[in-house]
C-alpha cells in the first residue's frame, strides 16, 4: 500500500483502489451526507450495542458472548470477514468523521489507517494451540475466551482503535464494551453500529460490541468494577493505564510514547530526512509510534536538516519562533488540545506565520530538555538534538524515551549500533531505516494494530494477546505414535 504525502489544504477521497482529488463543494457535501449521518448514530439508543447505562451493555455484550463461545470458529470468522467489507466501504466516511468530529489528523491517512486495520489485523488464525503427545497420554494449551472485555480507547486513532480492538476480541471468542473517549463518541458509535451490523448480516448475535451513548469517568469506574469484566484494554495516556492497572482487574496497559529517531554517520542521510519526515507526518503525527524528536550524530546533524528543510518540507523555525510555538502548544505548560493533530501550516498560523502549502513539518535543532522535545506532542514538530558520538546519541534517545518502552526509530547501516540501541530503548517497537509506519504493516512485514501494550508487555496486540490459557489433559490415551 503506497502512503500518498498529502500537504495540508489538499483534499483527496478513495475511489476504488486510488486516492483521487475533489474540489471543495464535493468536501462541502461529503462532509454534510456525513453529519446527517452522525447525527442518525448518535440518536440511535438500544440499537447496535449503544446503552444509556454502562451496566445495561455489559448485560447486553454478555448475552452476546454466550453465543459466541458457542459458535465454530469458521462462523466468527464468517462475522470477522464481512467486518473486513464493512470498512473498506465505510472507511472514508469514518475517516471524515473523526477528523470533523475531533479537529485532528488527515482525512486520507485516516482512510489508509482503516484500510490497514481491514487488510491487517489478524482474525481467528492467530488462536493457536501447542500440544504435547506422549507415553503418557496428549495435553494441549488452548487459547480460551475471557468473556466480556472491557476496552478504553483514545480519541486519536478513534474508530481505527474500536474496530482493530473488536476483530481481535471477537476472534478469540470475546465480545467488548468500549468507554471510548469521550471527543470521539460519535465517531466510535458509528464503527460500533457497523461492527454489530456485520455481525448481524452474517448470522451472528447484536451486540458483539457495545458502549454508552455518554462516556465519563464514571462509566469507566463501573466498567472497571463489573464482576463480568475480567480483562481490560486500556489505550490511551498515562492517567487511564495507571487507573487501569490500579483496579484490581487484569490489565493491559497501552500507553503514551515520546519515539525518538537516531542517526548515525552510516545511515543513508537523505533516505532518511525523508522516512523521517513521512512518519512524522504521518496523519498528522498522531499515531503513538511516530517519530517525535530526532537524534543525530554531529557530524551528519546539518546535512540531515539540509534535506529536511530543501527536499522535504521541513519549514526551519528560529529561536524566536520556538519559543511562541512553545507558548502555544504547551500553554501554561499544558499540553493544549487544539494544537494536537494539527497540520504544520496551521500551527504555524497560530503563531503569526504564512507559510506555502508545501510545508509539512516544523523543525529545529535545540537541547534534548526543549519542551517541543521532549514533551510527546503528537503534531509535526521535530526538532534535532546533536549528539557528539554514537554512545552520546544512545544516552539521549533513551532519556527522551521516558523509560515509556514503547517505540523508537533508528536509521543506521552499522549492525553493532542498532544492537546496541535496541538493547538500551528496550522498547516494543523498532523500526530500522523506514518509516514508523512501517512498525503498523505499512511498507513492513507484519501484522497491524492500534494497541501496543508497551507497559505490561504485550506489545502489539492481537486475537492470542485477548485469550486466557488452559490445559486441557487426556492421560493414557489419544498418543498414536
Ligand atoms: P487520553 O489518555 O486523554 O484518553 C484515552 C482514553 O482514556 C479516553 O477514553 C479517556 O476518556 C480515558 N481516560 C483518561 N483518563 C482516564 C482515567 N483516569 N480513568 C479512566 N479513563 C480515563 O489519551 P488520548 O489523547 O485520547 O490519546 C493520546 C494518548 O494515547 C497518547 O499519550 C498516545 O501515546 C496514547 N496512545 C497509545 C497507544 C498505544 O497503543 N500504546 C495508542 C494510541 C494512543
Amino acid at each position: 500500500m503506497r502512503i500518498p504525502i498529502l500537504r495540508p489544504m489538499e483534499k483527496s477521497v478513495l475511489k476504488g483502489d486510488n486516492i483521487v482529488s475533489v474540489n471543495e463543494q464535493m468536501v462541502q457535501d461529503i462532509v454534510q451526507e456525513v453529519m446527517a449521518k452522525l447525527q442518525i448514530s448518535a440518536d440511535v439508543t438500544g440499537g447496535h450495542g449503544v446503552f444509556k447505562d454502562m451496566n445495561d451493555a455489559i448485560a447486553a455484550a454478555q448475552k452476546a458472548q454466550k453465543i459466541v463461545c458457542r459458535m465454530s470458529m469458521d462462523q466468527r470468522e464468517q462475522i470477522i470477514s464481512n467486518i473486513r467489507t464493512k470498512i473498506k466501504e465505510h472507511a472514508e466516511i469514518l475517516a471524515r468523521m473523526g477528523v470533523q468530529e475531533t479537529g485532528m489528523g488527515n482525512v486520507g491517512h485516516k482512510i489508509l489507517k482503516h484500510q490497514l486495520v481491514a487488510e491487517k489485523t489478524p482474525g481467528t488464525e492467530d488462536i493457536t494451540t501447542t500440544a504435547w503427545s506422549g507415553d503418557k497420554g496428549l495435553t494441549l494449551i488452548e487459547m480460551g475466551p475471557f468473556g466480556v472485555i472491557g476496552a478504553i480507547t483514545p480519541c486519536t486513532n478513534p474508530s481505527e482503535t474500536v474496530l482493530c480492538n473488536t476483530i481481535g476480541m471477537l476472534a478469540g471468542g470475546n465480545t467488548v464494551v468500549f468507554n471510548p473517549h469521550p471527543a470521539a463518541i460519535k465517531t466510535s458509535i458509528y464503527a460500533i453500529n457497523l461492527l454489530n451490523e456485520a455481525s448481524l448480516e452474517a448470522g451472528g448475535p447484536d451486540n458483539i460490541a457495545c458502549t454508552v451513548e455518554k462516556p465519563t469517568l464514571e462509566s469507566s469506574n463501573v466498567m472497571m468494577k463489573h464482576k463480568a469484566i475480567q480483562l481490560i484494554a486500556a489505550t490511551g495516556g498515562p492517567g487511564v493505564v495507571t487507573a487501569v492497572l490500579s483496579s484490581g482487574r487484569r490489565g493491559i496497559g497501552a500507553g503514551a510514547g515520546n519515539p525518538p529517531a537516531l542517526v548515525d554517520e552510516t545511515a543513508d542521510i537523505r533516505k532518511a530526512a525523508q522516512d523521517i519526515v513521512n512518519g512524522c507526518t504521518f496523519d498528522n503525527n498522531l499515531p503513538c509510534i511516530a517519530e517525535k524528536e530526532i537524534v543525530a550524530v554531529d557530524s551528519v546533524v546539518d546535512e540531515l536538516m539540509h534535506y529536511m528543510v530543501n527536499e522535504q518540507g521541513c519549514y526551519l523555525a528560529s529561536k524566536e519562533e520556538q519559543d511562541k510555538l512553545t507558548a502555544v502548544v504547551l500553554k501554561d505548560g499544558r499540553l493544549n488540545r487544539k494544537c494536537v493533530g494539527r497540520d504544520a501550516k496551521t500551527l504555524l498560523s497560530m503563531i503569526g506565520v504564512t507559510v506555502p502549502d508545501n510545508i509539512r513539518c516544523i523543525t529545529f535543532e535545540g537541547p534534548k530538555e526543549h519542551p517541543l522535545i521532549a514533551e510527546e506532542l503528537m503534531m509535526p514538530i521535530l526538532g534535532v538534538v546533536r549528539a557528539k558520538d554514537f554512545d552520546d546519541a544512545v544516552e539521549q534517545a533513551v532519556w527522551l524515551e521516558h523509560g515509556n518502552r514503547h517505540s523508537a526509530h533508528i536509521h543506521s547501516k552499522n549492525i553493532d549500533n542498532i544492537t546496541k540501541y535496541a538493547k538500551a530503548i528496550d522498547t516494543a517497537i523498532l523500526v530500522k531505516n523506514g518509516p514508523s509506519y512501517a512498525a503498523l504493516g505499512f511498507g513492513g512485514e507484519g501484522f497491524c494494530t492500534f494497541t501496543i501494550a508497551s507497559r505490561t508487555g504485550e506489545g502489539l496486540t492481537s486475537a492470542s494477546t485477548f485469550t486466557k490459557r488452559r490445559r486441557c489433559v487426556m492421560t493414557e490415551s489419544l498418543c498414536i505414535r
